[in-house]
């Protein structure tokens, strides 16, 4: 009888999991490592005060395509009246000031996202036959729209420094450090279903109860939990495929399988893919986890003892002069901003390299400086008081995840991968089926998401299902 070993307990590992026992398999035959103390993976909903701070994934981003959000809707854990990005700087009611206090005018903000609104439209039209990076796009627009006078409450410096807030702003999208490094067209081939804002009322891991609550009776009648069948604290070291069953080593012990599904983040497939797999995994596979994009991104929460601010803020973003930028990673903060069901907490967000050197850094000097960013554009407005405490994500530093989410980058194009590429099964020298690999990276159009993550752990569920029905390997309904 067919057994497997499911590498990561994060959405992708879990769905798969979950599906295949709903659809029949023997849940003794499956063993799920997961090298964290807990389940999740980029899911890390942390219970706060009265509510919970999401460290990883926050929103449902659409409905329409997107597998999560039924589940979520069914069971009643949706808060759809948010309009704007909230909790990120995009909401209307969000000002913006340089990192010296200098404010920008309302009239300013406004002609400022006027415009960015007409390059997004135009870019629907324009980008099918853009062959260069989305960022270029960007910018060769903006250019052209100031040169014909667009902006008429600012200078130019002004325009161009608003402009790299922008940039900022939109690598929180794409994980990607600069947006030069996303293709424009690729962009298009990302959906983005209508409905980006829907949240969980209870925070994000409440999908983890509902993916795993169909878990059916054993054949000896006793009720076996799917958690029963993950092993937390078990990272996976070594992965020998190719003679037989599949070996897989862990620090204390050595597990085999007929079949492993590899779930584990790009990022960690990027650093360290050539060591964790005996043999090396073929040649189009190494070239997609090299070529395909993958960035950090990090949250910054910062609590007070109170707030010093009123309901009608909702935050504030930085922009940051050239010349008296530090050259370190508070020039790129992309602002503080008000949590829903958090009334003493603000978060700020920090992308790309700036967001690597971030996590170098102790949390005294984090909190001390972003302080000082929050009190010099807000101190003349509100009578601001210190932080008491900071919680941060260290999604990069951390071994088991290697950064945030990914993206189609240019040099996926150049290298002629995709992720489907990254997707593809793998076969020993006889031709049996013994790696599977899942995770939002896996997903064509959905990568960076709960939903592509979740589907693509249904996607690999099914395969081995139909592996199993046609050959040897029997389940056990
Ligand atoms: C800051 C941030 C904000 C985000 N916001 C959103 C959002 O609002 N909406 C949205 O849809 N998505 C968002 N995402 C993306 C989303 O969280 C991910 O796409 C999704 O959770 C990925 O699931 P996964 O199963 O593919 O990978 P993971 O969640 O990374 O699961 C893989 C698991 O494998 C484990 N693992 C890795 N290596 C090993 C090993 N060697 N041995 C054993 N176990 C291992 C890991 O510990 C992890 O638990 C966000 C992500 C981040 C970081």
């Amino acid at each position: 009888m067919m057994n497997l070993i499911i590498i990561g307990a994060g959405a992708s590992g879990l769905a798969a999991a979950s599906r295949l026992i709903e659809r029949g398999l023997d849940p003794t035959k499956i063993t799920i490592l997961e090298a964290e103390n807990r389940i999740g993976g980029r899911i890390f909903t942390v219970p706060h005060g009265s509510s919970v701070i999401e460290i990883g994934a926050q929103w449902v981003h659409g409905k329409e395509g997107n597998v999560v959000y039924p589940l979520a809707a069914a069971a009643g854990e949706t808060w759809n009246d948010i309009f704007t990005l909230e909790s990120t700087g995009h909401a209307n009611d969000v000002n913006m000031a340089y990192t010296d206090g200098r404010k920008i005018s309302q009239a300013q903000l406004k002609e400022f996202k006027k415009i960015l609104e007409s390059i997004y439209d135009d870019s629907k039209r324009e980008l099918p036959q853009w062959k260069k990076s989305l960022g270029e796009y960007y910018e060769n627009k903006y250019g052209e729209l100031l040169d014909q006078g667009f902006l008429s409450s600012m200078d130019r410096m002004t325009a161009m420094d608003l402009l790299d807030w922008a940039q900022r702003a939109q690598n929180i999208e794409d994980g990607a450090d600069d947006w030069k490094e996303t293709y424009g067209v690729e962009s298009l081939n990302y959906f983005v279903e209508e409905d980006y804002t829907t949240v969980w009322k209870r925070g994000y891991s409440v999908l983890f109860d509902i993916l795993m609550k169909n878990v059916p009776k054993t054949s000896n009648g006793l009720k076996l939990s799917l958690s029963d069948r993950i092993k937390l604290n078990s990272p996976v070291n070594l992965i020998r495929w190719n003679s037989g069953q599949v070996q897989v080593v862990c620090s204390h012990q050595t597990y085999y399988a007929d079949m492993v599904l590899v779930t584990c983040s790009l990022g960690v497939l990027k650093d360290r893919a050539d060591k964790l797999f005996t043999p090396l995994l073929p040649e189009k596979k190494r070239r997609a986890i090299e070529a395909l994009g993958y960035g950090t991104v990090n949250k910054i929460f910062l609590e007070f003892s109170k707030p010093w601010w009123t309901s009608e803020w909702g935050g504030v973003n930085f922009i940051t002069d050239p010349a008296k930028a530090t050259g370190e990673w508070e020039d790129r903060v992309l602002g503080f901003s008000t949590v829903r069901g958090q009334p003493n907490i603000l978060i700020g967000w920090i992308t790309g390299s700036a967001a690597r050197q971030f996590e170098t850094r102790s949390e005294a000097e984090v909190l001390l400086k972003c302080s000082a960013l929050l009190r010099r554009a807000v101190g003349a407005d509100f009578a601001y008081e210190e932080p008491t405490r900071m919680i941060r994500s260290l999604w990069q530093s951390n071994p088991y995840f290697c950064g945030s989410y990914s993206f189609r980058s240019k040099k996926s194009i150049e290298f002629d991968v995709c992720p489907s590429d990254l997707a593809e099964p793998v076969a020993d020298s006889n031709g049996s089926l013994r790696l599977l690999f899942a995770g939002e990276a896996t997903h064509d159009h959905r990568y960076s998401t709960v939903h592509a993550a979740v589907e693509t752990g249904w996607r690999e569920a099914d395969r081995i299902m139909e592996f199993v029905k046609e050959t040897k390997f029997s389940a056990k309904l």
